[in-house]
């Protein structure tokens, strides 16, 4: 395809902004649809961990993409100066049971990585409010982490200086574009892609308070984590296989408060908002990238609970497949057909 033709992205969550960018950036004439939050938006809701190492450690299902996580995160250095998108590099912790502890350290190791058990000085400076009675804790400086609605405003941003245009509409068809871009996260949209049948939501619930003051950096903890977000923490977040509607169940506020109490004993009387958001996921937890046997369009769906993370590499692909260029090493297990 030349790369003056003309690119309909489909979805402005992480995804689609950063392959927006991506392909404004290699020439194409691109415009971004979306018809704004009433399809939801996971991006917008979402912890803002950009964590291959805990990610790995901690959900089964991403320790086998540990090294392209971990190639995805080293690219986003790139895109933050590109975009203005901030990112924190200070680092994660973990907390909890020693035993748990251990598991973690262990797994670590396991992929040849070293986490520092730090002093509790050290910790409180990073987490004040973190409670008395955990054990040590572990510094891990390979997760950083982003507010997701201001980097949602940058990538926007970007994207309009890049020359993107915007349109608040929902996408139905190619239309008049010479390739359409299915960036759609979890909507419903096998008639347009087959490959998309591939998907299936994951609800997940996270909550959010005005308390910044207990902690700058991203604490992991037994089944739950708190992270700085957005002017306040973020607590998160449960993982719901199989439910695709969006709106926010309060029954789940309780059990995350409460965990999140666990690490931050202040949390317990906290005020917070309850937020919800749908992830869509392949069977092996890596998203779709790549052409669709329907003629003209790519996919760009599916990132599960890493969306965040692995933007910047969607991004590369996309645009690399879309300009006729070399989509590097990881494409392959992107590819939209291997479910087919
Ligand atoms: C509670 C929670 C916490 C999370 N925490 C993290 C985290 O800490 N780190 C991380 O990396 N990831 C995290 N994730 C996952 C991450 O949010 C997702 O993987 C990522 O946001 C997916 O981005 P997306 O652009 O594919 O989809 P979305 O952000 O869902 O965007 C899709 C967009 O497509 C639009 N759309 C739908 N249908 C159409 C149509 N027909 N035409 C046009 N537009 C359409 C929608 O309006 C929406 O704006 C979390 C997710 C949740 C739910």
């Amino acid at each position: 395809m030349t790369t003056n033709a003309k690119v309909t992205v489909a979805g402005a969550g992480a995804l689609g902004l950063s392959c927006a960018l991506a392909l404004a950036d290699a020439g194409f004439a691109v415009t971004v649809c979306d018809p704004g939050p009433a399809l939801g938006n996971a991006s917008a809701v979402a912890g803002g961990m950009i964590a291959p190492t805990f990610e790995a450690v901690l959900d089964a299902e991403a320790t086998a993409h540990f090294d392209l996580l971990l190639a995805a995160r080293d690219l986003w250095p790139a895109l933050e100066a590109r975009s203005g998108v901030s990112l924190d590099r200070t680092g994660a912790l973990a907390a909890g049971r020693p035993e748990w502890l251990q598991q973690v350290a262990t797994r670590l190791a396991g992929l040849g990585l070293h986490a520092t058990e730090i002093p509790r000085r050290a910790a409180e400076e990073l987490a004040p409010g973190l409670a008395d009675g955990l054990g040590p804790v572990l510094l891990n400086r390979e997760d950083w982490r982003l507010d997701p609605r201001a980097a949602l405003q940058a990538l926007t941003a970007a994207a309009v200086a890049a020359g993107v245009a915007f349109r608040s509409e929902a996408v139905r068809g190619r239309g008049d574009a010479d390739l359409l871009v299915l960036a759609t996260g979890a909507a419903d949209l096998a008639a347009l892609a087959p490959e998309m049948a591939a998907l299936a939501p994951i609800k997940g619930h996270i909550l959010r308070t005005p308390t910044p003051d207990l902690c700058s950096v991203t604490v992991r903890g037994e089944g739950v984590y708190v992270t700085p977000a957005d002017a306040g923490l973020a607590v998160g977040a449960t993982m719901e296989a199989g439910v695709a509607d969006p709106r926010p169940d309060p029954a789940k506020a309780g059990p995350l408060l409460s965990a999140g109490a666990r690490l931050f004993p202040a949390l317990a009387g906290a005020a917070y908002e309850l937020q919800a958001g749908v992830r869509a996921a392949t069977p092996d937890g890596l998203p779709l990238v790549g052409f669709s046997q329907e003629p003209g369009v790519l996919l760009a769906s599916g990132a599960r609970r890493n969306g965040w993370l692995i933007a910047p590499l969607v991004a590369q692909v996309a645009a690399a497949l879309a300009a006729g260029r070399d989509p590097g090493r990881y494409a392959a297990r992107f590819d939209p057909a291997r479910f087919s």
